[in-house]
C-alpha cells in the first residue's frame, strides 16, 4: 500500500517512492527551488553578494 506525502514546495500531492530521486519534492523543479530559497538564506546571513550573482545568472 504506497504512503502519499505533499511536496515542501507547491504542497502537491505525491506517492512517496525510493524511485523517486527527487523525494521529498514532486519534481526536480520544486528541488532546485527550495535549494535556491536556502541558498538566499544563508547567502543574506553572510551577506556576500558575490554569491548572488552565481544564482542570478543561474536562473536566466
Ligand atoms: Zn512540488
Amino acid at each position: 500500500m504506497p504512503s502519499y506525502i505533499n511536496c515542501p514546495n507547491c504542497n502537491a500531492k505525491l506517492e512517496w517512492s525510493t524511485e523517486n530521486p527527487n523525494r521529498p519534492f514532486c519534481s526536480e523543479r520544486c528541488k532546485n527551488k527550495d535549494f535556491i530559497t536556502w541558498a538566499n538564506e544563508e547567502q543574506v546571513i553572510a551577506g556576500d553578494s558575490s554569491v548572488s550573482d552565481i544564482f542570478s545568472e543561474e536562473l536566466e
